[in-house]
C-alpha cells in the first residue's frame, strides 16, 4: 500500500508536518494508504511519564532524583565489570541494565507480563526481544539524537517513525486476501485444522479441517502451519512421534491476554497542543498497585480507527493472564469495571468521561519461555524432519516473533519450497540474529 500524499486528519488537527509521498493518496479520500506515524511510547510509573525505552535524559534524572540515579549508575558499572553467567532472564537484564534499574523498571513488569519472576524465565526471551539493547546503548542513542536529531536509530526499540495501514494491521491481510483471490486462490475463514495425516516418512499427505461444523479432508502438497506447536504436534498422525517430543509439545506454556477497548471523551493527562490526548501509541504501566500492563491509544496509531477522533479517545487496555484464572473468568462487566477503575486510580481518565467499552479474550497470545520450553529443541528437530511441513509465525514456531518476523518466516518457507531446499535451518533461523531487538 502506498504512503500518504496528504496530511491525515490528526496531522491537521495538531498542526503536525510529516514527510509526504509525492503523488501519494490522500488518507481522507483513499482507504488504500499507509500513514507515517511517530512512534512514541512511555512508561507510567509513580504517576509520572518516563521515556520508553528508558533513557537517562534530564527528564528521567529529574523524576527519579539524583540518589536513585547514583545507585543505578553504580549498579550498571558493577554489572558491566562483573557480568553474571546468563542462566535466566534476570541475569540477562541485570547484565545490561544493572541491578537497581532492573529492580525498578524490569522485574515487576516482566512478572506481570509472564506471571513468573524473571529468575524463572529462560534468558532466550531476552536474547530474542532485547538483544543488543543495554543502558549504555540507550544513553549513546540519547546523546546521538541530541547531537544530531535526524540520526537513524541503531536499535529497533529506538526507532521513531513507522508506517501504519489506515485501518490497522488487519488491512494488510485483507489486501493480501484480495490479491490471492484475484490470482485464483481460495481463502477459507473459520476453517479449523483438526488433524494432519502423515505417510510414516515425515511427509504430510492431507489435512483434515472443520468448517461450519462440517469435516473434510484436503490433499496437501505443502503445509505452512501457524497453529500453536502445542496443538500441531498431537494433531499429526500416521507418523512416529517420540513420547518426549509429544509430551514437551503438549506442555508448552503460553500466556493469555485480555483487553478492554474503552471509548472516552478525553484523558486527564494532556500534552502541549493536544486538547484531550497524549501523543503515545503505547503506555507501559509500571504502577505497582494495578494489574494493567499496557495502554494503547488507537487515535495515535491511526485517527481513522476512531469515529470522532477530535472529540473522543479510543483506548486499548491490556492485561496478561492465564486461561481459567480469576481474571479470565471475570464477567465482561466486572472486567470493564476493573479496567476503568484502574485508569481512574492512575489519574489517566475520569470515570464520567467513559462512553463505551468492549472486552476481548485472546488465548495463547504469547508463547512462553519456561517449563517444557527448555526441551523445545526436541520438538523443533522432529518438526524439521518433515519435507513438506513448514512452521511459521509466532505460535507456529513457539517464538516471540513480531509481525515482521512472522512474515519473514512465511517468506522464507516459500523460498525453501521454490528452491526445493531440503534443510529447514533457514526457516528456524529467522529472529535469532543478535542485532535485532524490539523492546525490553
Ligand atoms: C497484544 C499484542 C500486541 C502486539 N503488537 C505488535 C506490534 O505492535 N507489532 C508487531 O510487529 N507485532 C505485534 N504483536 C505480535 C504479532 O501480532 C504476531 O507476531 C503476529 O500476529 C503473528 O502472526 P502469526 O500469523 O504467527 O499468528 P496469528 O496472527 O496469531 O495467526 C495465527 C492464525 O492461526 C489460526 N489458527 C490457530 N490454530 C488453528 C487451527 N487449528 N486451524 C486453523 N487456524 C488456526 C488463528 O486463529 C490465527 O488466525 C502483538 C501481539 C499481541 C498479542
Amino acid at each position: 500500500m502506498p504512503l500518504q500524499g496528504a496530511l491525515s486528519i490528526d496531522d491537521r488537527l495538531l498542526g503536525r508536518q510529516v514527510p509526504l509521498e509525492t503523488g501519494g493518496p490522500d488518507p481522507d479520500k483513499s482507504d488504500h494508504v499507509m500513514l507515517q506515524r511517530e512512534r512514541i511510547s512511555r512508561i507510567r510509573y509513580r504517576h509520572q511519564f518516563f521515556s520508553y525505552p528508558l533513557s537517562l535524559g534530564w527528564d528521567t534524572v529529574h523524576k527519579l532524583g539524583w540518589p536513585s540515579l547514583w545507585r543505578m549508575s553504580k549498579g550498571y558499572i558493577k554489572a558491566r565489570v562483573a557480568p553474571r553467567p546468563e542462566q535466566s532472564l534476570a541475569d540477562f537484564m541485570i547484565n545490561r541494565f544493572g541491578e537497581p534499574l532492573y529492580a525498578t523498571f524490569f522485574r515487576d513488569y516482566t512478572t506481570k507480563v509472564w506471571g513468573r519472576a524473571p529468575e524463572h524465565i529462560a534468558a532466550d526471551w531476552g536474547a530474542q526481544r532485547i538483544k543488543s539493547l543495554s543502558l549504555g546503548r540507550a544513553v549513546a542513542d540519547y546523546i546521538r539524537r541530541k547531537w544530531k536529531p535526524s540520526a537513524k536509530a541503531q536499535d529497533t526499540s529506538l526507532i521513531r517513525h513507522f508506517w501504519y495501514p489506515k485501518h490497522g494491521p488487519g488491512q494488510l491481510w485483507e489486501t493480501m486476501e484480495q490479491k490471492i483471490v484475484c490470482h485464483g486462490g481460495i481463502v477459507r475463514h473459520h476453517a479449523q485444522v483438526i488433524s494432519l495425516e502423515g505417510n510414516g516418512e515425515h511427509h504430510i499427505k492431507n489435512v483434515r479441517i472443520r468448517e461450519n461444523g462440517v469435516e473434510q479432508q484436503l490433499d496437501a502438497d505443502f503445509v505452512l502451519s501457524s497453529m500453536p506447536v502445542a496443538e500441531l504436534v498431537p494433531s499429526v498422525y500416521g507418523e512416529e512421534c517420540p513420547s518426549a517430543v509429544l509430551e514437551t509439545a503438549e506442555k508448552l506454556p503460553y500466556r493469555d491476554f485480555m483487553t478492554v477497548g474503552l471509548l472516552v471523551r478525553r484523558l486527564s493527562v494532556r500534552s502541549d497542543g493536544r486538547r484531550n490526548i497524549v501523543p503515545d501509541c503505547w503506555i507501559y504501566v509500571q504502577e505497582p498497585d494495578v494489574k494493567m500492563g499496557r495502554i494503547q491509544i488507537f487515535n495515535n496509531w491511526s485517527p481513522y480507527l476512531v469515529k470522532d477522533p477530535d472529540h473522543t479517545v479510543w483506548l486499548g487496555l491490556e492485561y496478561f493472564c492465564q486461561q481459567g484464572d480469576a481474571m479470565w473468568n471475570m464477567s465482561d462487566a466486572e472486567f470493564l469495571s476493573l479496567a476503568t477503575e484502574e485508569l481512574v486510580k492512575m489519574g489517566i481518565i475520569q470515570r464520567e468521561d467513559v462512553l463505551d467499552g468492549v472486552c476481548l479474550r485472546v488465548p495463547k497470545a504469547y508463547p512462553a519461555y519456561f517449563d517444557s520450553y527448555e526441551k523445545f529443541p526436541l520438538v523443533q528437530n522432529w518438526l524439521m524432519q518433515f519435507d513438506n511441513l513448514y512452521c511459521i509465525g509466532r505460535n507456529g514456531q513457539h517464538r516471540y516473533n513480531n509481525m515482521d518476523h512472522s512474515m519473514l518466516t512465511a517468506m522464507q518457507a516459500v523460498k525453501l519450497i521454490q528452491n526445493q531446499e531440503k534443510s529447514q535451518q533457514a526457516l528456524w533461523s529467522v529472529n535469532t540474529e543478535r542485532n535485532y531487538q524490539e523492546k525490553k
